[in-house]
């Protein structure tokens, strides 16, 4: 036996002791996602038993080193991880912005009392984040941003809006990008700071979608006193801690909704598709695109943690895997026929189907819209100035 079969042994008797079966059914609703912080809303018992034993091992954030609260893993026994939990269809422990955007960043620029902080409540699910990055004139051309940030000698003072700022209403504390030098070229004057959302003079107000939810807000910053040591890397520097993180927001966002247990759309349709062969064919055809894109994505993280993957692959990721995800959902509207698309009747499970294909409109908009990201590729697989 080798190490990683010993180590894939290991894992699956681990999890077949300590993943609980509720934990291993099919997330069915927001609910079901558990999203740690302060004031940490647990759906069951179950749900928390299986985000503490994850925890303690490390595994909600398996990669990372032991000393930030991680599990330490290799790539191959990360990958082994994942596909033993996918084996018996286990639950992502602990949705986090900290463990998808931040943590990445801060390993990368974070002082290492920050990593030692911030990393370890992140891997425990005690902090929840939100993400300012977005302001009212700044979205795509994100570098425009206004929000000011002077320094006043033995802490930071911020003052303005952000806007989009998904559960804002709901995070414990913000990573934001700040203007601390406004002479400067817009790029160049731009830092990375962390703040707590409990902060006096920042306030929420939730913005309503055209799906029935409020998942997001306008954030406002009025005089708000952030210690000198939660900026992140360099001052003026924090637009390349932006565009790190927002790399690893894209591979996020691209693996929605495909990543995860790799059921085929036929077979989750089978029950309805017997005498549409057209509507057959479509499927069959997206079935075949979805697992092409599981096959590019695995060897795009392979490359990825090899040090070997092209600047332009999180674009090409999130934009092929936000397309294929909004074609899925056209495809279930499609199959659903009329009735998928009630709203409020037991027989549309309370427009469950037609709330995630709304919902998935917004997937080529967030983390950069899919127009800005065939730019970013142009650029930087031709070499372009500006790349
Ligand atoms: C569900 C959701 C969640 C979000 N969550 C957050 C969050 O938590 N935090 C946060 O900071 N932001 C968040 N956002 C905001 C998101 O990052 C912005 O919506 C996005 O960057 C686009 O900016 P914009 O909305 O201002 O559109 P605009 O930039 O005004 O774009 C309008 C249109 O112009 C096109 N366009 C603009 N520039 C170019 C160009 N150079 N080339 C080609 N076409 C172009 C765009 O593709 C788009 O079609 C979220 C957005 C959504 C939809």
């Amino acid at each position: 036996m080798t190490d990683l079969d010993a180590f894939r042994a290991e894992t699956r008797a681990w999890l077949e002791a300590n993943c609980p079966a509720e934990m291993r059914e099919p997330m069915r609703e927001e609910s079901d996602a558990c999203w740690g912080g302060r004031n940490a809303v647990f759906k069951s018992v179950a749900q928390k038993a299986w985000m503490d034993a994850m925890a303690a091992r490390g595994w909600t954030v398996p990669d990372w080193p032991t000393a930030y609260g991680g599990g330490g893993l290799s790539p191959a026994e990360t990958k082994i991880l994942k596909q033993e939990m996918a084996r018996i269809g286990a639950r992502n422990p602990l949705m986090s912005f900290g463990i998808s955007m931040l943590g990445p960043a801060l390993l990368k620029y974070g002082s290492e009392e920050q990593k030692t902080l911030y990393l370890t409540q992140i891997a425990r699910g005690e902090i929840r984040w939100c993400q300012g990055y977005s302001e009212p004139g700044a979205g795509s051309d994100l570098a425009s941003l206004q929000t000011r940030c002077e320094d006043k000698g033995d802490h930071w003072l911020v003052n303005g809006q952000k806007v989009w700022t998904s559960y804002a209403d709901k995070a414990d504390w913000i990573f934001c990008l700040v203007r601390t030098d406004p002479a400067a070229p817009k790029h160049k004057g731009i830092s990375f700071l962390l703040f707590d959302m409990a902060s006096p003079g920042v306030s929420t107000r939730p913005i309503l979608l055209i799906s029935g939810n409020s998942p997001f807000c306008e954030t406002f910053f009025d005089d708000v006193e952030v210690p000198k040591d939660q900026l992140v890397g360099t001052l003026n520097k924090g637009w390349d801690v932006a565009k790190y993180l927002l790399g690893h927001e894209r591979e996020m966002i691209s693996g929605m909704g495909l990543g995860g247990q790799g059921e085929s759309l036929g077979a989750a349709l089978a029950d309805v598709l017997a005498d549409d062969p057209v509507l057959r064919a479509d499927i069959a055809r997206f079935d075949v695109d979805a697992m092409a894109f599981r096959a590019m994505s695995e060897r795009f993280i392979d490359e990825l943690k090899a040090g070997q993957a092209h600047s332009a692959q999180p674009s090409m990721m999130k934009y092929a895997g936000t397309e294929l995800n909004k074609a899925r959902h056209e495809l279930v509207m499609a199959a659903g026929g009329s009735n998928a698309l009630e709203w409020d009747s037991d027989r549309s499970r309370k427009g469950k189907s037609a709330r995630e294909w709304l919902r998935t409109k917004a997937n080529s908009i967030e983390g950069g819209t899919s127009e800005v990201q065939l730019g970013i590729v142009a650029k930087r697989i031709l070499e372009l100035p500006g790349a």
